[in-house]
């Protein structure tokens, strides 16, 4: 396993925002935690990436005891997170924000190789290399925070809700992207999703968070089958 979370707990002061939770990423998947709002999803990443501290459990990363780490030790480890709502630098380049992902790379070419192969994926960012990211559209800046998160190299990308406010279709085509860096890097995936059809639909293995636990583990198409997820998260049907 290239992620093994156990038993992780974080609290806000008196309340508990995960209670217990046990999950794993296997190499070269992409896993997807489904669930509404408040369950819980955006504390599990931001623990994983060490933006908050857990009070208890392990996160083991790559065969390392990666829990109560500095963010940025984390993320030099290869567990990186685009955060919810993007974050891209408003007043920089499109080129400048995708540099600043690899700040910690030395091998200049590869990074030069790398900033290429993102603007494959994303051939709107070729177009704009120039232009300040905060000019972008939302789905424009969304495409900046994977290929910024891609720079830094990582051996685990983690995604916070890559589908909010963006429409369907571009929705499906930033999972699309997803998919492909996945199929020719290797990368493994972890997204947090409130759109279950769309996170069902391109994930490998997936999880149900509901009030800080999980309360559901299968393969993605095996979980779109089940009743009870198709009622509470797909509408029915
Ligand atoms: P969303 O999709 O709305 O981001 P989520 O599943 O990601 O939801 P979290 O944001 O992780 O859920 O929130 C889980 C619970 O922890 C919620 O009850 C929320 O109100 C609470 N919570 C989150 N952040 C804080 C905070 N900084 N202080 C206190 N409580 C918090």
């Amino acid at each position: 396993m290239l992620l093994d979370v156990q038993n992780l707990e974080t609290w806000y002061g008196p309340i508990a925002a995960m209670k217990g939770v046990n999950l794993q990423v296997a190499e070269g998947r992409i896993t997807a935690v489904l669930g509404a709002n408040g369950a819980g999803k955006t504390t599990l990443l931001n623990t994983l990436a060490g933006v908050i501290d857990p009070f208890k459990g392990k996160v083991l990363f790559d065969g390392v005891e990666v829990q109560g780490q500095e963010a940025d030790a984390i993320a030099r480890r290869g567990l990186v997170l685009v955060p919810e709502g993007r974050q891209v630098y408003p007043f920089l380049s499109v080129r400048e924000n995708l540099t600043m992902g690899a700040y910690a790379r030395r091998d200049r070419d590869a990074v030069a190789r790398d900033i290429e192969r993102v603007q494959t994926w994303f051939p709107r960012l070729k177009e704009r290399d120039a232009q300040h990211a905060g000019l972008l559209s939302g789905g424009e800046q969304q495409m900046v925070a994977i290929g910024r998160a891609y720079l830094s190299a990582p051996k685990l990308l983690m995604l916070d809700e890559p589908s909010l406010g963006l429409s369907p279709m571009l929705t499906h085509e930033i999972f699309g992207i997803i998919r492909k860096i996945r199929d020719e890097t290797g990368t493994a995936v972890l997204v947090v999703e409130q759109n279950a059809a769309v996170a069902l639909k391109h994930g490998d293995d997936g999880y149900i968070m509901e009030l800080g636990r999980i309360v559901a583990a299968d393969t993605c198409a095996a979980l779109s089958q089940k009743e009870d997820v198709r009622e509470a998260y797909l509408g029915g049907g």
